[in-house]
Parts: C-alpha cells; sequence; structure tokens
C-alpha cells in the first residue's frame, strides 16, 4: 500500500502516520521527495485479530492526501504471486496449461439408464469428465431436489464404465463426507461462491475443486472466493464462469466472456466456461462454446442429456449427444488455432 503525504507537512504528522501504521503490526518505508512523501507500507495484518483496515484508517487522517493498494488482495490465486499456469490432474485427466477439457453430463442424475447412456455417449466424443447433480440447488423448494447418496452411486457406476472422472456438486457441509466418497472434483455452485464456511472446508480436502462464479459476484469477489478455498491449503481450483444476472432476458444469464481474458490476466488458476447454465437454451449453446475457445479458456462445463426431452432439470438447455458431438467436431478445429490440445 502506497500512502502519499499532503504537501505541506510537519514532521510530527509523518510521526504520527507511521505510529498508526506500526500499532496495526504492518512496518512504513517513508521516502521524502522534494514535492511530496510518500510512505510505502508493508506486511501482513494478522487474520485472527480485531484489525482495522489499513487504507480507510489512513485515509482519514488529515495528513494524508491518498491511499492506494498496489498488491491484489487475492494472492495465492494471483498471477503475481505464481507466474505459469496451474494445471489440475484428475486421476489422469488435465485441467488447465495446453489442453482444452470438456466436462460433460445431465443438469441432474436422474435414472441408472440416463446416466450409463450419456454417459457411454459423450465418452466416444471427447468428454473428459462426467458432471452431474445429486444434490441440486434448485430456485423452488417444490422442484426436485436431486436423488443424493443414490445418485452419487449412479453416476460412480457410470464413471466406473467409462473411466471419467466424477465432477458432483457439494451443496452442504453436511452432505461433504458422502459426497468425498465419491467425487473426482466438488464442484462449488454459483449460488455458494460466497459460502465462505464451505469454501473453507473444501479447502482442507484434497479434491480439486471447482468453483463456479456467483450471478452476482465481480471477478475481483470471484477470486477472492478461489482465495478462501487456497488458504486452506488446497491449490487445485478451477473456476468457471456459467453467466452474470444482466438485464438482458433473451438468454438465462448473460455469459461473461470478457472474464476469459481478465481471469487469464489475473490469475494462474485454470478457467472454463459453462455455456448451459449462462444460455439457458439449447440453441446458443454451440455459438457460447465456440466462443469459449477463442477467448481462450481452458474448456467447457457443459449439460448433455441422453434425452434432454424427458430432464427432470434445466431441460432446455441441455444438449442431446448428437447434438453435443457435432459441437466437440467443430471445437476441435478451433482449438487447434488457438493452440490447445482437445482429443
Ligand atoms: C450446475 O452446474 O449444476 C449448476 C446448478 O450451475 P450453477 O451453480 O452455475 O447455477
Ligand atoms: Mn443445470
Amino acid at each position: 500500500m502506497i500512502v502519499v503525504m499532503k504537501k505541506s507537512l510537519k514532521d510530527e504528522d509523518i510521526a504520527r502516520v507511521k505510529s498508526r501504521i506500526e500499532s496495526m503490526g504492518l512496518t512504513a518505508h517513508i521516502s521524502r521527495g522534494s514535492e511530496r512523501t510518500v510512505i510505502g507500507v508493508v506486511g501482513n495484518l494478522d487474520k485472527d485479530k480485531l484489525s482495522l483496515d489499513p487504507l480507510a484508517t489512513l485515509s482519514i487522517d488529515k495528513s494524508v492526501d491518498r491511499v492506494y493498494p498496489v498488491t491484489k488482495p487475492y494472492k495465492l490465486a494471483s498471477r503475481e504471486n505464481r507466474r505459469e499456469n496451474t494445471v489440475v490432474k484428475v486421476k489422469g485427466v488435465e485441467v488447465g496449461g495446453d489442453n482444452f477439457t470438456i466436462i460433460a453430463g445431465p443438469c441432474s442424475v436422474e435414472s441408472q439408464e440416463q446416466m450409463m447412456e450419456t454417459a457411454l455417449g459423450i465418452k466416444k466424443c471427447s468428454a473428459h469428465m462426467l458432471r452431474g447433480g445429486a444434490f441440486k440447488p434448485r430456485t423452488s423448494p417444490y422442484t426436485f431436489q436431486g436423488m443424493g447418496e443414490e445418485g452419487l452411486k449412479l453416476l460412480k457406476e457410470a464413471s466406473d464404465a467409462t473411466g471419467m472422472p466424477i465432477v458432483t456438486e457439494v451443496m452442504n457441509p453436511k452432505d461433504l463426507d458422502v459426497v468425498l466418497r465419491y467425487a473426482d472434483v466438488l464442484q462449488i455452485g454459483a449460488r455458494n461462491v460466497q459460502n465462505f464456511s464451505l469454501l473453507k472446508l473444501v479447502g482442507q480436502t484434497d479434491k480439486p475443486v471447482l468453483l463456479k462464479r456467483g450471478m452476482s459476484t465481480t471477478i475481483q469477489e470471484f477470486l477472492m472466493s478461489a482465495e478462501y478455498v487456497m488458504s486452506e491449503g488446497n491449490a487445485d481450483v478451477i473456476l468457471c464462469e456459467r453467466g452474470i444476472r444482466t438485464f438482458e432476458t433473451a438468454t438465462r444469464s448473460t455469459l461473461d466472456i470478457s472474464a476469459v481474458p481478465v481471469l487469464k490476466k489475473e490469475t494462474h488458476l485454470p478457467v472454463l466456461i459453462d455455456p448451459s447454465h449462462a444460455a439457458g437454451k439449447r440453441d446458443y449453446v454451440p455459438a457460447l462454446s465456440k466462443a469459449a475457445v477463442a477467448a481462450g479458456a481452458d474448456g467447457l462445463l457443459v449439460e448433455v442429456h441422453y434425452k434432454p426431452e424427458i430432464a427432470v432439470s434445466d431441460a432446455a438447455q441441455q444438449l442431446n449427444v448428437s447434438e453435443y458431438c457435432e459441437l466437440v467436431e467443430d471445437l476441435k478445429k478451433m482449438a487447434q488455432i488457438m493452440g490447445k490440445n482437445l482429443r
């Protein structure tokens, strides 16, 4: 943090600001120029102490002109901290780096036939991991809430039959133990992206975390959520942009495609796009998926159902298997242009 002092200044003003900085456990580096005095502030606040916000505290001093942060509030997730791209490894599948990784499968796990038929179908078309929700964050409490552990068992059967690792959502800390028994990647949904106690808990596990952006979280807030997971010791975080809420109603959400280059600049973590929840309508999913490759994303999380017409959740946005396979053919051509491996 840099503190720029006002022009007319007495020694006692500098001493007062310096002692305020030190009282917060930080160090002040004073540099007196001919025009201005500037104080560099370094150090970390003790998060277990009731501490003041140094930026606000120093800004209100009468001799301070302005205060601005120089480092990002996210540290472990920041590119400043790690220049090379993180590659998250899940049972032989890599996410990040030069890979374009596809996580596909239905919105919800519904039946053995549905999971098995969908998994066998997508496996033939470059799907690398299998998704499906057993605990569903539904807007209405009166709609299907997911099959729970029964659903996790069906995911496991389909995963064993195809070799694709399982990506599934954990919504509630009380379900974490059971989800951990089946999941290879723990998905944190858009509605839980700022459930900080859940983020800390998944940060204490050894499973990679797929973190979805909330419909109203800024990119900075999104990265702070990743920081929550990482600060507990789990460095394997995969980010997923899934559309944000805007005034537009033609699509379910507005895919923030700009988030891809911004995140790529700000963080070393892999970035996926979920075109399905962003669009809300299957017709738009191919275009958004292609945009994801062109923008430099590391992969897709896409909803595919063997019979979307009978899907119990998100029926309108799920591709059938042949639509999905057709899309992947186009994505392969685009991935090649972008220097990404999609096999
Ligand atoms: C999902 O991927 O199953 C889901 C519910 O998505 P989101 O949390 O992004 O709404
Ligand atoms: Mn869904």
